[in-house]
């Protein structure tokens, strides 16, 4: 059933490494091969071998509408043929950046970039140059995107800075990013300690790329007052929760307010977007106005913005969304535990808005360290039979799924009773 997928991997590895142009989806980590896929339609995705998936990666979280949303459709081709790009303002960037000052009381100003990636890169960038601060802050099993300095581990021991992750950054890059345990106050504190040029923390509220992990309310606070304290700026990267989670993203849903906010993700509508936003005086310190250097050739691409522009307004025009997005979200995780159970195997699930994760483990994991104890040899099992059955989860259980609009309460119970088959052989 897999017959032609496996031979348009075997084409594409010889002119791209590992047939991939973003390495998670080679299937490394549950095996077999990834499927190609030749288009999607509401909730659904078709491969070439014309299977049929319900989906739930959804581009990795920006179809909150689902495949082909007519709206986003139709505003894309509309812009398309006007011109794909100028390098030149277009109103729509500033009707994108208004869409956003309105939803937040703190957030003044926007810029766009072209991925989650830049949009980090460039807001840590922002924070140094505001705070004449050299070090940076980061979590582990919190995701930022491949820029030098943001590829790091946690060093050995009780060190707190980081080494690189990647051969390829040189350790000189690393050394001014301190590396943190998740939900760990005492942790975080002693970073602190380490470091009196700390210019920002930059964190996940709600961990995306570690499965489905929030940080507590009590460690975003601690987070906040720790920047307060040492004149460092608070950086929440809500690239995957950012309009997910709520309309105000994490953000909206926490007690502790970020000073810079990056997006990406929900934001482009699938299109290659990415922006960081904050107040006027921090936003300021941007070339052209300030002197923190930034720039894109394609950044604010006009059939980019309009595919974004579509989804906010469509995402504003019906705020009951999250709350639907979430009952399905929780259908679906009850549902899989509940099956799980029935098999006496243990499942610990989560949901924020329509994000969902769940873990093959006794308990709860609160960071990276208790995620790496699931058990992943059960997770590949379990991916692989859901997808034979025409289920697209994420390939790995370090990813978070998402639920989109259209997909209907009958879709999610047909998974679980697929669900219920599979984990039987588990
Ligand atoms: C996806 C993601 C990124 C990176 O975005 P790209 O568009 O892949 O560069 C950064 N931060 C978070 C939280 C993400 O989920």
């Amino acid at each position: 059933m897999f017959d032609n997928s496996i031979k348009a991997y075997t084409q594409a590895c010889e002119v791209i490494p590992g047939g991939v142009d973003s390495p998670v989806r080679a299937f490394k980590s549950v095996g077999g091969t990834p499927p190609f896929i030749t288009k999607g339609k509401g909730a659904y995705i078709y491969d070439v071998d014309d299977n049929k998936y319900l989906d739930f990666v959804q581009s990795w979280g920006p179809l909150i509408f689902g495949h082909c949303d007519s709206d986003v459709e139709e505003a894309v081709i509309k812009t398309v043929k006007n011109g794909l790009s100028f390098g030149a303002p277009t109103e729509l960037e500033t009707q994108l950046a208004q869409e956003i000052v309105d939803m937040y009381d703190y957030i003044d100003k926007v810029r766009f970039v072209s991925s989650g990636t830049e949009a980090t890169m460039s807001a840590i960038r922002l924070a140094r140059g505001v705070t004449q601060k050299n070090d940076i802050l980061k979590f582990e099993g919190c995701y930022h995107g491949h820029s030098d300095s943001l590829l790091v581990q946690a060093g050995s021991g009780l060190a707190t800075f980081g080494t690189p992750s990647s051969p390829g950054v040189p350790a000189d890059l690393t050394k001014h990013t301190l590396v943190c345990e998740y939900n760990n106050i005492e942790n975080l504190k002693k970073c602190f300690e380490d470091s009196n040029d700390i210019a920002c923390i930059i964190i996940e509220p709600i961990a995306g790329n570690m499965g489905l992990v929030p940080a507590t309310e009590e460690f975003l606070s601690a987070c906040r007052e720790l920047c307060d304290k040492n004149g460092a700026l608070l950086i929440y990267d809500e690239v995957m929760t950012g309009f997910r989670v709520s309309l105000t993203g994490a953000s909206g849903i926490v007690a502790a307010k970020p000073d810079i906010i990056t997006f990406g993700k929900v934001i482009g509508a699938g299109m290659p977007v990415g922006a960081f936003a904050s107040s006027c005086e921090i936003m300021n310190y941007l070339s052209p106005d300030g002197a923190v250097y930034q720039a894109g050739t394609l950044s604010g691409n006009p059939v980019a913005m309009t595919a974004g522009l579509t989804n906010l307004r469509k995402l504003k025009a019906n705020p009951n969304v999250y709350t639907e997005l979430n009952n399905k979200a929780l259908r679906l995780v009850n549902g899989l535990k509940e099956v799980a159970s029935a098999n006496n195997i243990p499942l610990q699930v989560n949901t924020r808005g329509s994000m969902f994760g769940f873990f093959f483990c006794e308990e709860q994991p609160f960071n990276i360290k208790q995620v790496a104890k699931c058990d992943f040899d059960r997770f590949a099992k379990f991916h692989h039979e859901m997808l034979k059955k025409g289920f697209y989860f994420a390939c790995s259980q370090y990813e978070a799924g998402f639920i989109s609009t259209v997909m209907t309460n009958d879709d999610i119970d047909e998974c679980i009773s697929a669900a219920s088959e599979v984990m039987k052989s588990l």
